[in-house]
């Protein structure tokens, strides 16, 4: 039985492939990929010639399929995309899924993802983030999916393309108003750069070329409503404000009697 390798390419800077990465794609059979001309250049590069098989969004499913037949026959596959980690806003997904489904074994050799570059250099939290990958092109699809992120408190990681990186700035801070966001161009290429500042400032600050990532804070935490007491009883204002905390009245009642005392 054969072993599927997802590999991890470079997101731009060559030296940032990985010795296991390497020792892998001149171990394997085959090697799948998204273009063939783009990864062909990858290996002449460190001088490693393959059989590559075209493996993209739009033959997905039935090259998934054959892949997984040859595997079965024992066949080794390397799975690569154009840049970055197999399956991150890329294809992979489908075939790693179908070997998973026939129990065929599936190995990481981890690298680079710009995802996790950006979110590494952006100085915004990084214990909690949801990945949003690229949002809609459709105007009111994008407002849409920004609206039911609207609230969530994590840290937001978006990709982007040049043509749209100033559109989806301005709906960012119209949706979510005015955050601390990072926004990575090139990271690793030779014009790499980072902008961080609130939506406002940085949306200025970013040509329209190259790649981009947008890490976005997370909504800040809800204020509490106020709570007002006027008019009540005593009784009437102890289980509102036992309410308010989210404790039963009972305990409330003994720890103000023990500030009492
Ligand atoms: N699988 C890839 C990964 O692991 O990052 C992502 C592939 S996705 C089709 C391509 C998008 O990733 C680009 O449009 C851009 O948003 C982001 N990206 C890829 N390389 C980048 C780089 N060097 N700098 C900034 N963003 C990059």
């Amino acid at each position: 039985m054969g072993t599927l390798f997802v590999i991890a390419t470079p997101i731009g800077n060559l030296s940032d492939i990985g010795a296991r990465a390497l020792e892998t794609l001149r171990s394997v059979d085959l090697i799948a990929c998204e273009d063939t001309r783009h990864t062909g250049n990858l290996l002449n590069h460190f001088g490693i010639r393959k059989p590559l098989e075209s493996y993209h969004d739009f033959n997905e499913e039935a090259r998934a399929r054959e892949l997984v037949q040859k595997m079965a026959e024992g066949i080794n596959v390397g799975l690569v995309s154009d840049a970055g980690t197999p399956a991150i806003s890329d294809p992979g997904y489908r075939l790693v899924h179908f070997c998973r489904e026939q129990n065929l074994p599936v190995i990481a050799i981890p690298g680079p993802c710009a995802a996790i570059a950006a979110l590494s250099v952006s100085g915004i939290a990084s214990n909690e983030f949801f990945f949003v990958g690229f949002l809609p092109s459709k105007k009111t699809a994008r407002l849409e999916k920004l609206q039911s992120l609207r609230a969530f408190a994590c840290t937001l990681i978006f990709y982007e393309a040049p043509h749209r990186i100033a559109e989806t700035l301005e709906d960012l801070q119209g949706i979510l108003s005015d955050r601390k966001v990072c926004v990575s161009r090139e990271i690793t290429k030779i014009h790499e750069e980072h902008a961080y500042g609130l939506l406002s400032q940085v949306r200025t600050q970013v040509p329209a070329i190259g790649e981009f990532v947008i890490v976005v804070e997370g909504a800040p935490a809800a204020e509490p409503a106020p709570i007002d007491l006027t008019g009540l009883s005593r009784q009437q204002a102890l289980k509102a404000i036992a309410g308010h905390l989210g404790i039963p009245r009972r305990q409330l009642y003994d720890l103000l009697m023990k500030q009492d005392q």
